[in-house]
């Protein structure tokens, strides 16, 4: 069984790829040819985003936003324990504070805490948020917010939106698992965030055969910004010998646009395919006894399904529980065994391990299952009934 079908995927679209790559192998214009700024396009009329600008990866795209606002030290930096390394990386490695907000249970961030995680940093006082040793010991300046719509569930903008105007900050959506969602009918890369980073790579709903990634935004001046900044802070695409910044090679490979190109063609079927999955498992797992079924969207809201995630009764083994899930042949794994607040590579920062409760009461507990478009009903059959016994053999 596969966590990630991307061999049904091809052997659906084989033709397409092909013939999409086979263009490019004949004009080889492999960087920035004609299907960078086709897809560029494309993405933009998708999400109704005014401009986009493709990277190297979901992390180059969060790497160029946190450049373009010139990000650095002295500033606060809001974001969630519970994400992949790169949303906090990015702003630490500018040398920016990351500040760690709790999630709520749906595993987003909780953005009814903001607003004493910004009063805690204007105050450099932890009594009233926990904080980094940086914030405790310097009065940092909050700048921005980096909001994650984990597992493809966009986080709660109109609380999160409406704190940032109000204390002048910046949001950057770290969409990488949400691309092909809605927040309020609004699609995701145009929620009213500043810019918003997606990513494609290959396990993520929209994915490359490689690395790949993008920035979109309605902010014309931060657009241009960007697209200077991912190739070696060029003046213009007309002389790219004429640099007028410092940049980076951030660019997205002609050959990457190509491939996403081709499953753009099939990815409004698979996100209706992955909302039918979804919703199988929802009905399926009702009989699991003490388990919790992933989240679903809010009323309204879509989600491309980037993980389906449940959350184990407390106090299962759930390394015994993977163990005979694995002898079944059925794969899972753990989004995120680690919050970052306990990463070594944030140890620095100070935070004990008890700072963030939601977040330290979900991690030992979540798993997520193999999820993915051109999964049928027999296999998820098959993947709840192990879980079941996996998990009523402990009792
Ligand atoms: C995958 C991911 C990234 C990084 O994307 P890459 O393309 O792998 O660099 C960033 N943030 C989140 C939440 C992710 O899931």
């Amino acid at each position: 069984m596969e966590y990630i079908d991307l061999k049904a995927q091809f052997r659906r679209i084989e033709a397409k790829i092909r013939e999409r790559m086979d263009k490019v192998l004949a004009h080889g214009q492999f960087i920035m040819g004609p299907e960078v700024r086709e897809l560029e396009e494309r993405l933009a009329a998708l999400t109704g985003a005014s401009h986009c600008v493709t990277c190297g990866s979901g992390s180059m795209a969060l790497d160029l936003i946190v450049m373009a606002w010139g990000l650095g030290p002295g500033d606060a930096v809001f974001t969630t324990p519970l994400t992949f390394i790169a949303t906090a990386e990015s702003i630490a490695r500018a040398g920016a504070t990351p500040i760690f907000v709790d999630t709520g249970p749906d595993y987003n961030l909780d953005a009814s805490h903001l607003e004493r995680a910004v009063r805690a940093v204007r105050a450099a006082d932890p009594s009233i948020y926990p904080l980094p040793l940086a914030a405790r010991q310097n009065r940092l300046r909050p700048r921005a917010i980096v909001a994650v719509d984990l597992f493809g569930h966009p986080a709660d903008y109109d609380t999160i939106l409406e704190l940032a105007r109000k204390e002048e900050l910046l949001v950057l959506e770290d969409a990488a698992q949400s691309l092909g969602g809605s927040y309020k009918g609004r699609s995701v890369g145009n929620c009213g965030c500043h810019a918003t980073a997606v990513s494609f790579f290959p396990a993520k709903p929209l994915g490359c055969y490689g690395d790949g990634g993008a920035v979109l935004t309605n902010d014309a001046e931060l657009g241009a910004l960007i697209d200077s900044l991912r190739y070696h802070g060029r003046a213009s695409a007309k002389d790219k010998n004429d640099n007028v910044r410092l940049g980076v090679n951030g660019r997205l490979d002609t050959l990457q646009a190509a491939v996403v190109l081709a499953k753009l063609e099939v990815f409004a079927d698979e996100l209706q395919a992955r909302a039918v999955v979804a919703s199988r498992y929802h009905t399926l797992l009702a009989t699991v006894p003490g388990l919790t079924p992933a989240p679903l969207p809010r009323t309204g809201d879509a989600t491309p399904w980037a993980q389906y995630t449940v959350l184990l009764p407390e106090g299962t083994d759930r390394a015994r529980v993977m163990d005979a899930l694995r002898s079944a042949d059925i794969p899972t794994a753990i989004n995120y065994p680690k919050a970052l607040h306990t990463q070594g590579a944030f140890a620095y920062l100070g935070y004990a391990a008890g700072d963030f409760p939601v977040v330290q009461s979900l991690t030992p507990r979540v798993l997520s299952l193999p999820m993915h478009p051109y999964l049928d009903e027999a296999t998820q059959t098959v993947v709840v009934s192990a879980l079941h016994d996996a998990l009523v053999e402990r009792a």
